[in-house]
């Protein structure tokens, strides 16, 4: 029985890996960060599609993060920035996010039996996020697993995939008007196609196109 614990925030990339793990794993959870987001349909929408999927979702707060260092995806007073140089982050980074993200969801996974993690986490695409990288997932992979004395395994199924890919593997996987229309990736919180402006929405929209083109 492989069981699995999905990271779920309501993002496309999330959610395209809640129904992987569906496909992949024969008992599945998922769980939910509320650390202040601005955009609360986010998560609303996460447990709207893990319901919808008969998953159970699992919300916990930690809003220590927020705390320490306030941050444009969290504080209403800071805007959006475009990526301003090469090799910098955007100010959307929220700092050791997936670090702390990855503790709790090792802790809960391991009350729970569950041995295997899925993250939407990738470095194709998203650069310049440091806790996307494949070198972090693995060094966290072997760090959770010693400091719970418990062997996990961390899956990013789109750790190496383009938008355009993982708008591909949502098709293959029949859940692509449900990501394109029920998931929140706009920094700006407008839903599904979002405002179209911000970077994430000119990054999903960009590979959707990209995607649409490839099928002719
Ligand atoms: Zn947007």
């Amino acid at each position: 029985m492989k069981k699995a614990l999905v990271l779920l925030s309501g993002g496309q990339d999330s959610t395209t890996c809640l129904f992987w793990a569906k496909a992949n794993f024969d008992t599945i959870e998922a769980i939910g960060f509320d650390y202040g987001q601005r955009h609360k349909l986010e998560l609303e929408l996460a447990a709207q599609n893990a319901k919808e999927a008969g998953i159970p979702f699992y919300v916990t707060k930690v809003s220590m993060l927020t705390d320490i260092v306030p941050n444009a995806l969290t504080s209403q007073t800071i805007d959006v920035e475009e990526v301003v140089g090469e090799g910098s982050a955007p100010n959307t980074l929220v700092e050791g996010r997936n670090m702390i993200f990855i503790t709790y969801a090792g802790v809960y996974a391991k009350s729970k039996g569950i041995n295997n993690l899925v993250m939407g986490v990738g470095q194709t695409d998203y650069s310049n996020y440091p806790d996307c990288r494949d070198e972090f997932i693995q060094s966290a992979k072997q760090t959770l697993s010693l400091a719970l004395d418990y062997q996990m395994e961390i899956y990013t199924p789109l750790m190496w995939k383009s938008k355009a890919e993982t708008w591909q593997l949502a098709d293959e996987l029949g859940v692509v008007d449900i990501i394109k229309n029920k998931t929140l990736t706009c920094y700006n919180g407008v839903i599904a196609d979002g405002c179209g402006n911000c970077p994430a929405c000119k990054l999903r929209n960009k590979g959707w196109q990209e995607y649409v083109n490839s099928k002719g």
